[in-house]
This record gives C-alpha cells, structure tokens and sequence, in this order.
C-alpha cells in the first residue's frame, strides 16, 4: 500500500461505466508513468458513472493498493460528459488530465503533455495521428461531424482531438465556473482561449470491455455540440424562408405575364404537389430545430445538478 502525502501536481480523470476488467490494467500502466513525470505528487480520480457490475469494488481494490487512487461514485449513469465535469470538481492537481480506462489514449502521451505545460501551454490536446482503429463509417461521420460543426460554431474544435488532454489549473476553473447543464465538453474547452497545443498519438484499438457508445449516442452528442455552439441553425431559417417567398414572387410575376400573353393555361398539380411537399417538409425541419434548442432551453431552465454523488474514496472528512 503507497500512501498518499504530497498534494497532487498532477491529477488524472478517468470515467468509468462497467469497466471492471479494465481498473487494475489501467493502474498497472499508467501507475510508473505518472511516477516517472511527477514524482509521487499524482493522484487518479475514478469517476464511477452508475456502474452496475464491480467496477466500484475493482476501483476500492486499488485504492486499497495505492492511496493516490481516489473515486466519486455518481448516483447513477449520468453520461460521460458529466462524469467528466464531476471529476473536474473533485481533483486537487495544478494539472489535470481526463483520460478513457480503455487506454485507447496511450497513457505515455501524458510525459510529452506534462513537458509542454511545463513550457508554458495551459492546454495541451491529444490529437489523433490517424483513425486506422476506427471503421470507415465511424471515420466518415467524424470527418463530417468536424466540419459540420467548426462551419456553423463560432468555437473552433481542434479536429480528431478528443477528451483525452492537458488541462491547467487555471483552464479547469473556468470550466468549473461555467453554469451550463449540457456539458458538450469539447465546446467548453474550446471555449474556454488560453494557449493550447497539440500533441499528435496513435489511437489504439479497445482491448478490454466494450465501447459504450453506438451511433445513436454519438448523434446525440454532435447534436449537443452544435446546438450548444452555434445559433446558425436557428437563424438560417429567416433566411431560407426570405429566398423561398422571392422566388415565388418572381414566379407569381412570370405566371400572370404567361397568362396575360398567351392565355389561361393552368395544368401544374405535379409542381403544386412538389411545392408543397418540399415546403412542407422545410417547415417541419425548422419546427425540428426549435423543438431541440427549446428541450435545451428547458433542460438549463429547470438548473438541476449535472450529476449526483453517491459515494467518495479515498477523500477526508470535509474535503473534496
Ligand atoms: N463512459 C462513462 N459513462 C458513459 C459512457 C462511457 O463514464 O455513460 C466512460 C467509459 O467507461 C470509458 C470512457 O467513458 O472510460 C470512454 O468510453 P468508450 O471507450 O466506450 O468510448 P469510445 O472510445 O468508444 O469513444
Ligand atoms: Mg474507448
């Protein structure tokens, strides 16, 4: 058993939903590197995500090994993006990393992290060298969601760079202090300025457990990350809705010039069905895009908690 004494200089956050196999690997590999870059002065929060096989009883295993492993325990599955924010407001370190237990984030990127913020960057982000350990629609909807959402955000998000970084001290209270309930983090950081860079890794393949996100999720996330970043999708309907009405109105003035010269001649129920199929359809898209920002607007109304804890490992009476 190592006991813990000095105070973190670097603390690293791990998510956790089911991952029982996969605490005792990750210390196992990630235990000699943060030896190596920071001495004993580490720690490693696990942020139990509403498990429901033992992956808090691998995660009190640990701590048992070593006092610099501490845990929340959330009340249930709030997501990883909250898991996330719950880590960010329990670590003590000058530096945090967030990092996935399923090492797909090679743990030895965190000494090039650890060099780069000791030169002076406030967020160091992995970025991922290729997407060889994706498949191609994983690859291809990325790529797209990317572009999508660097177009329409006014927050540029650093392609192929996940949660997998470097945060200051400084960066995590910002992010702390931000009082919104949709925690799209990879907004938030991008938000949040400060001199970033990038380090480039290789993204290995998942080795233990499943991954725990389907394309249903990862929509929903995109969707998060754009309606929280960007109101263009809100605003381009005044727009489309402006060209449409001239356009008709050019064509309201070639009808009557037609009729006028050539006589009445009103055959056109395939364009009337087409028009109003076509606008038809528009005006449900559009009501589509108010209905999510005002879900949201709902969700920060009612300003419950992002997450609630159940549990703490490894804090003192009156910490944390
Ligand atoms: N995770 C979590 N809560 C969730 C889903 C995932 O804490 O609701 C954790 C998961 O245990 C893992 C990390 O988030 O440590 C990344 O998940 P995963 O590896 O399944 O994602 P992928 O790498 O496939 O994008
Ligand atoms: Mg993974």
């Amino acid at each position: 058993m190592v006991e813990a004494e000095a105070p973190p200089v670097l603390s690293v956050i791990v998510p956790v939903k089911d991952e029982e196999a996969g605490i005792a690997p990750f210390m196992r590999r990630i235990a000699p590197i943060l030896d190596r870059v920071a001495g004993s002065a580490w720690e490693v929060l696990f942020v139990d995500d509403g498990s429901t096989d033992a992956t808090l009883a691998a995660i009190l295993a640990a701590h048992a090994d070593d006092a610099r492993v501490r845990a929340i325990s959330l009340s249930r599955n709030f997501g990883k993006e909250a898991a996330l924010s719950a880590g960010l407001d329990h670590v003590r370190g000058d530096a945090v990393i967030p990092i996935d237990v399923d090492m797909q984030d090679p743990p030895e990127v965190i000494a090039e992290m650890v060099v780069r913020w000791r030169e002076g960057h406030e967020v160091v982000y992995g970025v991922r060298r290729d997407r060889r350990s994706d498949s191609l629609p994983k690859r291809l909807t990325a790529d797209l969601y990317y572009r999508a959402h660097n177009w329409l955000s006014a927050d540029k998000i650093p392609e192929h760079a996940g949660d997998f970084r470097l945060l200051d001290r400084r960066v995590v209270e910002v992010i702390r202090r931000m009082p919104e309930r949709n925690r799209f983090m990879k907004g938030l950081f991008a938000w949040s300025g400060f001199r970033q860079s990038g380090v480039e890794y290789e993204r290995a393949e998942r080795t233990v457990g499943t991954t725990k996100f389907n394309y249903w999720k990862l929509w929903r996330l995109a969707i998060d990350g754009i309606t929280s970043g960007s109101t263009v999708p809100l605003r381009v309907w005044s727009y489309l809705g402006a060209s449409v009405a001239l356009l008709a109105l050019l064509y309201a003035g070639v009808v009557v010039l037609r009729t006028l010269l050539f006589g009445r001649d009103m055959p056109g129920y395939p364009s009337l069905m087409v028009a109003v199929l076509f606008l038809g359809g528009v005006q449900l898209i559009s009501l589509g895009v108010l209905g999510e920002y005002i879900g949201r607007i709902l969700v920060e109304v009612k300003g419950r908690p992002i997450y609630v804890v159940r549990e703490t490992i490894g804090f003192e009476e009156g910490q944390g």
